[in-house]
């Protein structure tokens, strides 16, 4: 029985299972296990945690978080061409990898992850942002998992990580920076992929804060967010003039001036008029 480290080269692996990369699926594999690695320490010390992995693909990642020494990686994979060579990684380290056949939208981890959790995923870039809005909005907060370590392709990355005043700045950044920390900590060009994808790539780490930073209620919040980046280009007491007919007096509350638009707007100002329309 092969160790993890002993493995075959992933290019082999991909050949011997036929796993010719399908568009369809967002397949744009990891084939540089130096790369992998660094993406796996780039998630903290997974000695002590349960590591979600969503798309191993044909498991490069996944090696890399094993040989990181992760307690126990739980990888949800789509296509069950991918299965046989999962299953040789799940010999290469026994006990420490569950590898389950079926759509991350849809499947129910339910009894197989044991706290604390941490997620790391080359993911597919359909439904990269899906998931993240996802698991950012649980019903409770802290949610189910400790930390993210995920791969975007980078214009969405920047829009996770931007600030008040920036380009970017708008609905992702508020719901990842309100209740998390959030960075990029690895950028990557369209050539650290097999096929190369049209567009560069980062690896986003968020944490999940204990509470938020300020507090509001999340769906309210979501609604002033939702409705002042919709129009991004209006002034405040118009695009947000739906929300509420006395909004002028709510945006003056918060201490935010009615002609600004949204995207000039902070988190803890967002989070303050929520809370005068609250009460
Ligand atoms: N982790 C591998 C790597 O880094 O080389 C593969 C990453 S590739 C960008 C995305 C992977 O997600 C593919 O293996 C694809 O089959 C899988 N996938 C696509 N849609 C999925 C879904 N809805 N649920 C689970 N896996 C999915």
């Amino acid at each position: 029985m092969a160790r993890i480290d002993d493995l075959p080269p992933l290019r082999e692996v991909i050949a011997r299972h036929g796993l010719s990369a399908r568009k369809s699926l967002g397949q744009n594999f990891l084939l540089d296990l130096n790369l992998t690695a660094k993406i796996a320490r780039a998630a903290g010390d997974l000695t002590q945690a349960d590591v979600l992995e969503i798309g191993p693909g044909p498991g490069g990642l996944t090696r890399g978080l094993l040989a990181s020494g992760a307690r126990h990686v739980v990888a949800v994979e789509k296509d069950a061409r991918c299965l046989p060579a999962l299953h040789e990684i799940a010999e290469a380290a026994p006990g420490r990898l569950t590898v389950i056949e079926g759509d991350a939208l849809s499947v129910d981890l339910a009894g197989h992850l044991t706290p604390p959790v941490k997620i790391a995923a080359n993911l597919p870039y359909n439904i990269g942002t899906e998931l993240l809005v996802r698991w950012l909005t649980p019903p409770d907060w802290p949610p189910f998992w400790d930390s993210l370590t995920l791969m975007f392709q980078r214009e969405v990355a920047e829009r996770i990580v931007a600030r008040p005043g920036e380009k970017h700045w708008g609905r992702l950044a508020i719901l990842a920076q309100w209740r998390c920390e959030a960075r990029i900590v690895l950028d990557l060009p369209p050539q650290a992929f097999t096929p190369p994808p049209k567009v560069s790539s980062s690896v986003v780490h968020l944490t999940a804060l204990p509470a938020p930073r300020y507090p509001a209620d999340p769906a309210i919040l979501s609604r002033v967010v939702a409705a002042g980046f919709n129009q991004r280009r209006k002034m405040l007491r118009a695009s947000l003039r739906g929300i509420a007919p006395d909004i002028e007096d709510h945006l003056a509350e918060a201490g935010i001036d009615p002609t600004d638009r949204a995207e000039r707007i902070d988190l803890d100002r967002f989070c303050a008029l929520a809370r005068s329309l609250a009460r």
